[in-house]
């Protein structure tokens, strides 16, 4: 039988998601992790529903977007169970809209937005999941707290009772090598665990980091959700 385009593009991604769980068990098991203790996100920004719900018909749980506007867009033609999360940035103004939509919001990265999350939480009493984005690099026009700041901060959201901080979010800046990624992995890494030794941040139990040309090492160095989107759908067509 004559193949069409979609059945390439289903296989094509089928085939991406059977390398990517064995790199993520692979890097688990030099590591001396459980697998399971690595969430895998699909990405599905600029991603039609229709490859969507086949990554989802393959076992993916978890996806993620980056803009409101297609995250709802896309919800009401997605099949089976899934978890959606945020993890673009949110201006204050949309968090009415995506709040109750998602079941963790990743890149809280001001103050002021967890401050709307909780305005709005204590409305209807909702408790929001939400992660702090960490610019961990500290580049310039990039979101996200900055490391010296994230403690002061992360305190002062955990007050709110409209939410819960589950952990850190990150990008890394590009990097040549191996050893480069892996120590801005290892920075996150380090942050994440002296937030948590805070007592009213005990209860984060996320780390979120790691793309598709770095998985792997963000693995190594301690992820536990890793956000796939072109190692599984192919090359973003915008
Ligand atoms: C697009 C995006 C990803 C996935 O990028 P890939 O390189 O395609 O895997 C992960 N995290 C965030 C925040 C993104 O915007």
């Amino acid at each position: 039988m004559e193949k069409s385009l979609n059945d390439d593009m289903f296989s094509v991604i089928t085939e991406n998601y059977g390398l990517l769980t064995q790199t993520i068990a692979d890097a688990a098991g030099e590591a001396g992790r459980t697998p399971s203790d690595i969430r895998l996100m699909a990405v599905t920004k600029t991603v039609p529903p229709l490859y969507i719900n086949h990554a989802l018909s393959l076992g993916i749980e978890l996806i993620g977007e980056n803009k409101v506007q297609e995250l709802l867009a896309k919800k009401d033609f997605l099949r089976g169970s899934y978890e959606a999360h945020l993890i673009g940035h949110l201006q204050t103004n949309k968090v009415r809209k995506i709040r109750t939509e998602v079941a963790m919001i990743q890149s809280v990265d001001s103050v002021r937005l967890a401050a709307e999350i909780d305005r709005l939480a204590a409305i209807d009493g909702g408790v929001t999941d939400i992660l702090l984005e960490v610019n961990i690099g500290q580049e310039m026009g990039k979101t996200g707290f900055s490391p010296d700041e994230i403690e002061e901060k992360a305190l002062e959201i955990a007050a709110f009772s409209g939410m819960r901080i589950r952990g850190l979010m990150a990008v890394p800046p590009v990097c040549e090598t191996e050893k480069e990624i892996r120590g801005w992995f290892c920075a996150v890494r380090r942050l994440y665990e002296t937030l948590r030794g805070q007592p009213p941040l005990g209860g984060m139990d996320v780390l979120s980091m790691g793309m598709s040309s770095d998985y792997r090492e963000a693995i190594l160095e301690g992820a536990t959700l890793v956000r796939v989107g072109s190692a599984l759908f192919g090359k973003r067509r915008y």
